[in-house]
């Protein structure tokens, strides 16, 4: 098991964890998991705001 493998995972956990939950932006959104810039997101699909974002690959 690695360490870093592990952190990446978590985040992609909490995403898919976002994901089929309930839009806390408007009243009766549901969270999808989509790309949101170059980022993969959970992304409401009723009103489009993004509950949260993993910035992966590029670091700087
Ligand atoms: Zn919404």
């Amino acid at each position: 098991m690695s360490a870093s493998l592990e952190q990446t995972r978590t985040e992609t956990d909490a995403l898919e964890q976002l994901a089929s939950s309930r839009c806390q932006y408007c009243a009766d959104g549901t969270l999808v998991l989509e790309s949101y810039r170059g980022n993969d997101a959970a992304v409401c699909e009723t009103c489009g705001t993004p509950a949260m974002q993993v910035w992966g690959g590029s670091r700087q």
